[in-house]
C-alpha cells in the first residue's frame, strides 16, 4: 500500500502540474493500489526468459511492500529496462533462430544444387520441381506477411522449410528410381543387342556358309557356274586395272556319253569327280576352274598370254588322258578337248568365252583330245 504521506495521485495526472503537495489526499491510496495492480499485472503478463526472472521477482516483491511516490520512477525504470531486456533477448533469440535457418537454407540451397544438376537430363522433372518450389516460396512469402508475431513467423518458416525439404527428398527419391529404371533399362537393351548381335553373326555365319554351298557344286566339289561368273568378273576388272593378260579355256569331256551308256551314270558320276580332282590338282595358284554344266569345265588363267595358256592346257589333257581308269576289268582312256582363247583388250569377257567355245567346236571337229587356240 501506498503511504499516507506519499503524494496526491492529481499531481501525477498528465496533464496537470507536476509539483509536491505538502500533504496527501484521500483518494490518493486508491489510485496507488490501481498503479500497483497494473503493475503486478504486467509482470505476470510478461513471458519472461529465465535469466530475467530474479529482477522481476525483486519488483514484484518491492510492489507488495508497498509503494511509495519515489519508487515509482525507478520501478518504472526498472521495468522498462526489463522489458528492453525481454525485447533484446527475443531478437537474440531471433537472431539465433535466423542464423540457423540460414545453415538449413544453406543445406537446401545444396541439395538444390545436386538435385538440379541431376535433373538437368530430366527437364520436365526440373520444371516440376522448381514450380513445386516457387509455389512453396510463394505460400512462404505471403504466409510471412500474414504473420502477426515471431512465434507464428517461426512456425511459418519451419513448416514451410520442412515442405521445401520434403519435396526436395520427393524428388531426389523419384530422381533414384528414374535412375536406376534407366540403368536397369539400359541393361536390358546392352543384353538384348549383345544377343541380336551374336544373333546376327550367327545369320552372317550360316548365310556365308550357303552362299558358299551355293557356290560349289555338290558332285565334284569344284566351284559351280554362279562362282565362275562372279571370279571371272573379279579377275576382268584385275586384268583391266593391271593391263596383264588373262585367258580362258573351255573343257569338254569327249565322248561322254559313251561311259554312261556303258558303264551306267554312277560310274559317269565317278569319271567326272575324278576327272575334277585332276584338273584341280594339276592348275597353278592363281588358276580357277568351275564345272560350267554337264561334263563341261571352264578354265580361268590370269597372267596368262594364249601361248601360256595353250601350254597349261595341253598340260591338263595330257593328264586326263593318262589317267589309268578301269571298267568291269579293262582300261579305258578318257580325253578332253580343249579350246583356248585371250581376252583381248577391249572385249567383253562372254565374248571371250564364245571364242573359247568355237575353238572347243574346232577341237571336236579336229578329231578330239586336243587343244586349239581361238
Ligand atoms: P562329245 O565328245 O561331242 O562331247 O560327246 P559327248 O557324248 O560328251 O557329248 P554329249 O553332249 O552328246 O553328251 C554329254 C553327256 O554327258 C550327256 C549326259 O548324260 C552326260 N552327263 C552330263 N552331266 C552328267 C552328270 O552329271 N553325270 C553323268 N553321269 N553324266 C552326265
Ligand atoms: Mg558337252
Ligand atoms: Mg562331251
Amino acid at each position: 500500500m501506498l503511504d499516507a504521506e506519499e503524494p496526491d495521485p492529481d499531481e501525477l495526472h498528465p496533464d496537470g502540474a507536476y509539483s509536491l503537495p505538502d500533504s496527501p489526499e484521500p483518494s490518493y491510496s486508491s489510485v496507488a493500489k490501481h498503479i500497483e495492480d497494473t503493475l503486478l499485472g504486467l509482470l505476470d503478463e510478461l513471458a519472461l526468459p529465465e535469466r530475467h526472472r530474479p529482477q522481476a521477482e525483486s519488483m514484484r516483491e518491492r510492489l507488495a511492500h508497498g509503494l511509495n511516490w519515489y519508487e515509482l520512477l525507478p520501478i518504472l525504470d526498472d521495468l522498462a529496462v526489463l522489458m528492453l531486456a525481454i525485447t533484446d533477448s527475443g531478437q537474440h533469440e531471433f537472431e539465433a533462430y535466423l542464423k540457423q535457418l540460414n545453415v538449413r537454407l544453406e543445406a537446401f540451397q545444396g541439395h538444390l544444387q545436386v538435385a538440379s544438376d541431376g535433373h538437368a537430363d530430366s527437364r520436365s522433372a526440373a520444371r516440376e520441381l522448381d514450380t513445386q518450389i516457387r509455389e512453396q516460396v510463394d505460400g512462404l512469402q505471403s504466409s510471412m506477411q500474414e504473420a502477426a508475431d515471431l512465434d507464428s513467423l517461426k512456425h511459418v518458416l519451419e513448416s514451410h522449410l520442412e515442405g521445401l525439404l520434403g519435396t526436395m527428398d520427393e524428388h531426389q527419391q523419384q530422381r533414384d528410381q528414374r535412375e536406376q529404371e534407366t540403368a536397369a533399362r539400359l541393361k536390358g537393351l546392352a543384353e538384348r543387342v549383345a544377343n541380336m548381335e551374336q544373333e546376327a553373326q550367327g545369320y552372317r555365319d550360316h548365310l556365308e556358309v550357303q552362299r558358299q554351298k551355293a557356290l560349289i557344286d555338290p558332285l565334284t566339289g569344284l566351284p559351280n557356274r554362279a562362282a565362275w561368273s562372279e571370279r571371272l568378273d573379279q579377275e576382268v576388272n584385275a586384268w583391266h586395272q593391271r593391263g596383264n593378260s588373262l585367258s580362258l579355256a573351255m573343257l569338254d569331256l569327249d565322248h561322254f556319253k559313251r561311259i554312261n551308256d556303258g558303264y551306267g551314270h554312277l560310274a559317269g558320276d565317278k569319271v567326272l569327280k575324278i576327272i575334277a580332282n585332276v584338273l584341280h590338282k594339276r592348275l597353278r595358284p592363281s588358276d580357277f576352274i568351275a564345272r560350267f554344266g554337264g561334263e563341261e569345265f571352264v578354265l580361268l588363267m590370269p597372267d596368262s598370254s594364249l601361248t601360256q595358256a595353250l601350254a597349261a592346257g595341253e598340260a591338263l589333257r595330257a593328264a586326263i588322258e593318262a589317267c589309268p581308269f578301269h571298267f568291269k576289268g579293262e582300261p579305258v582312256t578318257i580325253t578332253v578337248s580343249m579350246g583356248v582363247a585371250q581376252c583381248q583388250p577391249g572385249e567383253r569377257s562372254d565374248m571371250a568365252l564364245k571364242r573359247a567355245d568355237a575353238a572347243l567346236y574346232r577341237a571336236k571337229a579336229a578329231g578330239r583330245n586336243q587343244v586349239q587356240a581361238a
